[in-house]
């Protein structure tokens, strides 16, 4: 299908963009056109206007200090994947990132554009979440901050306003004595996840004080569970296996055309108990 007609600007402001958008209220940002453009055509979004923001100058930027990552709206995913300092400072960006879509999508695609599009079958929403991560964004009124956990609202819908633009989102760096992992199923290799989950464990010296799991496409919105209480012994079959349950209990997995709650509910089960081992191990490694 071809999209609907809509008017189209290409700012090479700031000023002039936060403008078009607060001049227009059925205005969508373009970014990497990644997501929006198959909407547009396929006809389930109709806006009036599409704001351009790829002539904004300085916001392809990754900015990488030992407190954290910050990545710029005109980041593309493969920019921030191949970022050795990004992966160094919060491995947990690299290992998501190697799971979004196909090498193409992930050269044009934007980190920022996949957070702010509030998509539960994305990675990167979680990830931000996980991490306890925000999103700096700016209209005409001024600028502000959205922590992950006041970002998403429902399937597709987040807490910025149609007049806001994103500038960046920022990943904090992995704490002092923590691992991180992420592994997810899908049918194929860069396919949307059936489900997808990343983990963070912190130890005290053996302990495990924090354990933390995050789901991709199990439920309608990024769900973070802390799983500390199952890990706090021993980390062995056993702890593993009951933080499983634990997580399949209190997520309740949805089912939809790809997968029955049940299957869904045992790829939950699986990686689970998969990802906290993985992110345990490399809590020890960090730690030796
Ligand atoms: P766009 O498509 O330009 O915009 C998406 C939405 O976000 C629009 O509503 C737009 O207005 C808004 N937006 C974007 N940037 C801003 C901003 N700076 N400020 C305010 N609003 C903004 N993604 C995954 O996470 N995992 C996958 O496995 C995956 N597989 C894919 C497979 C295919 C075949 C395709 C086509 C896409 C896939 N994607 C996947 C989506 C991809 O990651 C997109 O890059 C991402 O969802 C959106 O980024 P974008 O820059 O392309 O945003």
């Amino acid at each position: 299908m071809k999209p609907a007609p809509f008017a189209y600007r290409r700012p090479d402001t700031l000023q002039q963009a936060l403008a078009d958008l607060a001049g227009e209220p059925d205005a969508k940002v373009l970014a990497g056109g990644q997501s929006l453009v198959p909407l547009l055509s396929m006809r389930l979004a109709a806006p009036a206007l599409l704001v351009d923001i790829n002539g904004l100058p300085g916001l392809a930027e990754i900015v990488v200090t030992d407190a954290g990552v910050r990545v710029g709206a005109l980041a593309r995913h493969a920019d921030v994947l191949s970022s050795s300092e990004a992966r160094r400072v919060q491995p947990l960006l690299a290992m998501a990132l190697q799971h979004v879509a196909h090498a193409t999508i992930r050269n044009r695609g934007t980190t920022v554009g996949s957070i702010v599009h509030a998509d539960a079958a994305a990675e990167m929403p979680v990830v931000l979440t996980l991490l306890g991560g925000s999103v700096d964004v700016e209209s005409t009124a001024g600028p502000r901050t959205i922590p992950a956990e006041e970002l998403f609202l429902g399937p597709l819908e987040s807490s910025l306003r149609p007049d806001e633009i994103a500038l960046s989102a920022y990943f904090p760096a992995l704490p002092e004595g923590a691992g991180v992992a992420f592994d997810e199923i899908a049918r194929r290799h860069g396919d949307y996840a059936l489900c997808g989950v990343a983990a963070l464990v912190r130890l005290e010296g053996d302990r495990v004080v924090e354990a933390r799991a995050g789901y991709v496409s199990v439920n309608e919105l990024p769900t973070v569970l802390d799983l500390t209480a199952d890990l706090a012994g021993v980390v062995d079959e056993a702890s593993l296996a009951a933080s499983a349950e634990t997580a399949v209990a209190q997520l309740e997995p949805d089912g939809d055309i790809h997968a029955t709650p049940e299957y869904r509910a045992q790829l939950v089960r699986v990686l689970t108990s998969r990802v906290l081992r993985a992110a345990y191990e490399d809590a020890c490694e960090r730690n030796a």
